[in-house]
């Protein structure tokens, strides 16, 4: 539970959302009064081109920031949070996707917790996205070394005082979400996951569906950025154990040493080195 002097943020970015953006906001506000808490509501319209201004003209008490062109869902967000001033900032978004009943228990476990995620059940995936999904959570639940049961839910509460640490990784498009959830899980702070139903979303999606190999680049570069011994000594050791097979080989069948092998297995010693100097980096700026 927030402490007592503790002001909530709620930060709703909004793109062409005109059928459900005021339902949402007044959804939002019907349970945040029901907790008595201090609070905001701030809606970044995103250059909407359909009736979502209009709509939220008809909506009193909130701050609405209207973008005079699209600048997209990450930097929608991360202009709402720079605008506003709660100690703690939830996020959800205006497409009638999450439960807007549940966010008492996301504010329940705030405090105890830096950031409390909803852990989305029973998304519609289409065909062959389930693996890439689970190869995803895998690669980066490993990296990170704890379990992450959602990377990039879009309903959300943590503390400013986290997004403002981590503010510089934020990217414009893709993807807020999964950078804070990396950065969190990869600085120790204590994340919860509450299970929330993800419902069909009413109007059409304004963000380009990415690929498997964007989430893998993004997963790569936010890792390296905090642990880059995780990342890098896997590697290396792969071109080390490849150099060293070689090697025998070369010694066994041919009586000499080729050069690929050698090759191999100075890169492997340069790769795992330059991991220990980036990682040395990262320990002195603390
Ligand atoms: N959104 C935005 N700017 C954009 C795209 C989307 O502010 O350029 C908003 C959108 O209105 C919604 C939230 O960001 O409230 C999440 O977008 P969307 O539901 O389209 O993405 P999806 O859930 O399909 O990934
Ligand atoms: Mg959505």
């Amino acid at each position: 539970m927030l402490k007592q002097n503790e002001k909530l943020s709620l930060v709703i970015p909004v793109y062409n959302e005109e059928k459900m953006v005021a339902e949402t906001v007044l959804k939002c506000r019907e349970q945040l009064n029901s907790l008595g808490l201090d609070y905001e509501i701030i809606v970044v319209n995103d250059g909407s081109r359909d009736g979502t201004k209009a709509s939220l003209a008809k909506v009193d008490s909130i701050k609405v920031l209207n973008n005079p062109y699209n600048i997209g869902y990450g930097a929608s967000l991360k202009r709402g949070i720079k605008e506003s001033s709660g100690a703690w900032v939830m996020i959800i978004d205006a497409d009638s996707t999450y439960p807007i009943d549940k966010i008492p228990e996301f504010i329940r476990y705030a405090g105890e917790y830096d950031m409390v995620v909803g852990n989305r059940q029973h998304q519609r995936d289409h065909f062959g996205r389930k693996p890439a999904k689970w190869f995803l959570k895998k690669l980066a639940s490993f990296l990170v070394g704890k379990t992450i049961p959602d990377l990039n839910s879009g309903m959300r509460i943590f503390r400013r005082s986290v997004a403002d640490e981590f503010w510089h990784l934020f990217p414009s498009r893709f993807s807020f979400t999964s950078t804070i959830t990396l950065a969190c899980f990869s600085n120790d702070y204590f994340v919860k996951y509450v299970d929330i139903p993800y419902y069909k979303r009413v109007g059409k999606s304004g963000i380009k569906i990415r690929n498997f190999f964007d989430f893998i680049s993004l997963i790569i570069r936010v890792i390296i950025y905090f642990k880059p011994l995780k990342m890098l000594s896997p590697v290396a050791a792969i071109f080390f154990i490849a150099g060293l097979v070689k090697l025998v080989k070369d010694f066994t069948i041919n009586g000499y040493i080729g050069t690929l092998a050698l090759l191999l297995i100075l890169f492997a010693i340069q790769m795992f080195f330059m991991a220990v100097i980036s990682e040395v980096i990262i320990k002195r700026q603390k």
